[in-house]
């Protein structure tokens, strides 16, 4: 299970914070890295804080936008320090690693930038945010210390797991993955924009209410082309 797992920073300023994330990664038993723009990589010091974790970082992969890193996975955990504006499904990092043991899905937890986290707009992009329950008045903890609570819930989940049988998923349809997901929501903005009901020059935060439904309802991949059918219908109809 836990080789379905990645780990993805996000534009991290100082390579010892990778270096940090891979010897915990490996720790913790995990082995996908994804460095999203990190802004000195490769570095002697991400190699010599990693303490050993080479293999992680030599098999990091190195990718411009967190789109590219995240392409292909069916559940995305965002993690924050601090709550945003518009409210999202948080959990705490035991919670977060229940889910990956429950939904057996190609699944990333990304971090943010060490001096100011993840963007709102990254955010909306994840299934759930996960906080560490720091203390309010200090909550924000080091970048490698972050990636290392959440690695060690999922050591403790997978040792839990070991031993107990294991149950095969009985849906019928793969999840969609989070390609999947942004082609509907853009096909779906186009369409409310040509039906009027989304005025480009005032979005509101409609798009963004509309993408936390959608991810909250873990579309199937039936499901979501079902959607982007009856959208492409609407679609010929109004050319008619
Ligand atoms: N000053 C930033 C915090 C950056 S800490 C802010 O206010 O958002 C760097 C990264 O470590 C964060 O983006 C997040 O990925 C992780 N992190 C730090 N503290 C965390 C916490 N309490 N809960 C969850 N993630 C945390």
């Amino acid at each position: 299970m836990q080789n379905k797992v990645r780990i993805v920073l996000v534009n991290t300023s100082h390579p010892g914070n990778i270096g940090g994330a891979a010897r915990a990664m490996k720790n913790m038993g995990l082995a996908d890295l994804y460095l999203v723009a990190p802004k000195l990589y490769p570095s002697d010091e991400a190699v010599s804080r990693s303490s050993g974790a080479i293999d992680i970082l030599d098999n990091a992969v190195v990718v411009e936008t967190l789109e590219e890193a995240i392409a292909d996975c069916q559940l995305v955990i965002g993690t924050s320090a601090r709550e945003r504006n518009i409210p999202w499904p948080l959990v705490d990092p035991r919670q977060a690693a229940d889910l990956v043991y429950e939904e057996d899905l190609e699944t990333a937890f990304v971090f943010g930038r060490e001096d100011r986290g993840l963007t709102n707009e990254e955010l909306q992009r994840c299934n759930y945010h996960v906080h560490i329950p720091s203390v309010e008045t200090f909550s924000s903890l080091n970048l490698g210390a972050a990636v290392q609570v959440i690695a060690y819930e999922l050591r403790m989940k997978s040792l839990l797991m070991k031993d107990a049988p294991v149950v095969a998923s009985k849906w019928d349809m793969p999840a969609a993955t989070v390609e999947q997901m942004d082609y509907l929501l853009e096909h779906l903005e186009k369409v409310l924009v040509q039906t009027e009901f989304l005025d480009p020059e005032m979005p509101m935060q409609v798009m963004p209410r509309f993408r936390r439904l959608f991810q909250r309802s873990r579309l199937d991949q039936q499901e979501l082309g079902m959607l982007r059918g009856m959208l492409t219908s609407m679609e010929k109809k109004m050319k008619e």
